[in-house]
């Protein structure tokens, strides 16, 4: 697996080098429309993980649809910023694993005509919490898109049920979960 880059996107990375330090950064490239103009191979290796098919991760693929319409909006916002202001983006956010609660860190810069890179790298990593790991249980299930808590029947809990972490629940609705929605909300 190579990285992939669109050539006109290859000018605008030019003096990123540092940026996309170290080579277990995962890094992404999005026009000012949201397009992937760029992914490298670490991003390729995670995003194959969680997404199987190229088609939504690759070059010319929308960089917001697979976050989902709740998380979508938040992150447009803070790129426009960044686009704006010519200021570099920092957070953490989740990305949880059925093994693991992982905790990354996300940068944005800012690049010419709009366009941003991001840059990913693993902050943090623990086992999943013992005291908020439940069974599946039946009824109305809701889960959140950021950190994939679940709340399901008639429970009033959020907790990570180890096999919905992956994948969701057909039914699920995508619903932020408290803590989440305090921060992208
Ligand atoms: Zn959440």
């Amino acid at each position: 697996m190579t990285r992939q880059v669109d050539p006109e996107f290859a000018r605008l990375l030019a003096p990123m080098d540092v940026a996309l330090q170290p080579a277990s950064a995962i890094a992404c490239g999005l026009w000012a429309n949201g397009r992937i103009g760029y992914v490298n191979d670490a991003y390729q290796q995670q995003a194959t993980a969680l997404m199987p098919a190229p088609a939504r991760w690759g070059l010319g693929a929308s960089y917001f649809e697979p976050m989902g319409s709740l998380l979508e909006p938040f992150y447009r916002r803070v790129f426009a910023a960044c686009a704006q202001t010519g200021l570099r983006y920092d957070q953490t956010y989740f990305c949880n694993t059925p093994e693991a609660e992982r905790h990354f860190a996300l940068t944005a810069y800012p690049l010419e005509g709009g366009a941003i890179l991001t840059v990913h790298t693993l902050a943090r990593a623990r086992p999943l919490p013992q005291d908020e790991l439940a069974p599946p249980s039946a009824g109305p299930t809701a889960q959140c898109p950021h950190c994939r808590r679940t709340r399901s029947g008639g429970d009033d809990r959020w907790v990570f049920v180890s096999e919905w972490i992956r994948r969701p629940p057909l039914a699920a609705t995508p619903r932020l979960c408290p803590p989440c929605a305090a921060f992208y909300g």
